[in-house]
């Protein structure tokens, strides 16, 4: 018989009933390290008290009026995005595949309207994540997300990821945009080069296509950069956020260049629930810290601290693992022993983490994960570890 919850998931059997910080506490009062963040979502961790205090205080004033009328919060929030970044307008969603769906729909607009309608189609790549929208699920393309769900939204194509060659002989005269993550979440924790990004953004400008960056999880300064791609020195057109932005509170937004943007005037796109007041009063609250540059050097040192001590415990369970990939606190250990099976100890030890494709376990913790608590995490990975190998 079907469950009263559509049985879409393969839940773990713990049910956390409170958080604190980098912390979760189960129904039976056990306390999970939480690594897994809500995947990249809890960036400052649970119950921050300035993110506890701006949702409360919206609460008391006014939750929701509909983008019918103007939201101070939603204007503050744009400003600062606006500000931090290359992006000249903003609009809000609840989701990332939200953003896609809008990202997708202002590249073809851009077109239509510059009188090239024809450019339609975006390239995306294999191993690719954009979230369960139909939008979502062409743009990532994978037999896992789109079977049976057909006909699928026409006009992607796939190529294979970090293949500079393929993409050349991709780009057609009907190329409308690139879509691409600038570091695969779900895909394994595969990040670009830096040198890949500039080959990218120049290989757009030759042919006058739009770049579509999909930060919903390396953004918001999981990198230890407000965004990823601001690594490599070069900006995409459209860039989709989500996760992080809300620190727990569902908010997404696409941001863009004017250009890229203009043709989406009055009554192109809408969105009933879009910034509304108390999800902009949390994404206030989140980018007042996380866009200071001291928390983000502060993430670039917590970074450097996980990773050493990922390396070593590499060292001491090559049995277990065999590297560490990713960027900032967006971290990957590519397993040789089943990947859940690496969770589901880790698990044992009380710990949350999060599985990929290509057998990689994630690592995401809260952006202000403490030194101790990173020492914490490794001492039970590495008990985690242990377990397999006298289990093996
Ligand atoms: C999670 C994710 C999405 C989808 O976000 P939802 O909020 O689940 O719709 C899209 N792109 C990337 C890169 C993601 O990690």
């Amino acid at each position: 018989m079907i469950t009263p919850i559509l049985p879409t998931y393969n839940r773990a059997p713990l049910s956390f009933v409170k958080g604190e910080g980098s912390w979760l506490i189960e129904a039976d009062g056990r306390r999970f390290l939480d690594l897994a963040a809500g995947i990249a979502v809890n960036v400052l961790g649970h119950a921050h008290p300035a993110l506890v205090a701006a949702l409360t205080a919206q609460a008391g004033q006014l939750w929701h009026t509909s983008n019918l009328y103007h939201i101070p919060g939603q204007q503050e929030l744009a400003d600062r995005l606006v500000a931090a970044t290359f992006a000249d307008t903003v609009f809000f969603t609840n989701s990332g595949t939200e953003a896609c769906e809008l990202a997708v729909k202002m590249a073809r607009r851009h077109f239509h309207d510059a009188g090239m309608p024809e450019r339609t189609e975006i390239i995306a790549f294999e191993g690719s994540f954009h979230g369960r929208s139909a939008a979502g699920i062409a743009a990532a393309g994978s037999e896992k997300m789109t079977k049976g769900f057909g006909p699928l939204l026409p006009g992607f194509t796939h190529l294979p990821w970090g293949d500079h060659a393929a993409l050349t002989g991709a780009i057609t005269e009907n190329t409308a945009a690139i879509l691409i993550e600038p570091i695969q979440g779900e895909g394994g924790i595969r990040p670009m080069s830096d040198q890949d990004m500039k080959d990218l953004r120049a290989l757009c400008d030759e042919h006058g296509i739009l770049l579509i960056l999909d930060e919903v999880q390396c953004g918001m300064g999981r990198t230890g950069r407000l965004f990823a791609h601001e690594w490599a020195g070069v900006e995409p057109d459209i860039m989709m956020v989500a996760k992080g932005i809300g620190g727990g509170f569902p908010l997404g937004a696409v941001l863009a260049r004017e250009d890229a943007a203009s043709a989406m005037v009055a009554g192109t796109h809408g969105s009933t629930y879009g910034g509304n007041p108390l999800a902009c009063a949390v994404g206030n609250a989140v980018m007042q810290i996380v866009a200071d540059p001291e928390f983000l050097d502060g993430v670039c040192v917590r970074a450097g601290q996980m990773r050493q001590k990922l390396e070593g415990l590499i060292a001491s369970h090559p049995d277990i693992f065999t590297e560490v990939r990713g960027s900032g606190l967006m971290l990957g250990l590519k397993c040789k022993a089943p990947n859940m099976d690496v969770i589901n100890a880790a698990y044992g030890q009380e710990l949350c983490i999060v599985p990929a494709a290509d057998n990689v376990v994630r690592l995401l913790p809260p952006l202000n994960i403490t030194q101790d608590e990173i020492t914490e995490a490794i001492t039970r990975l590495d008990r985690a570890a242990d377990t397999l190998s006298s289990s093996g």
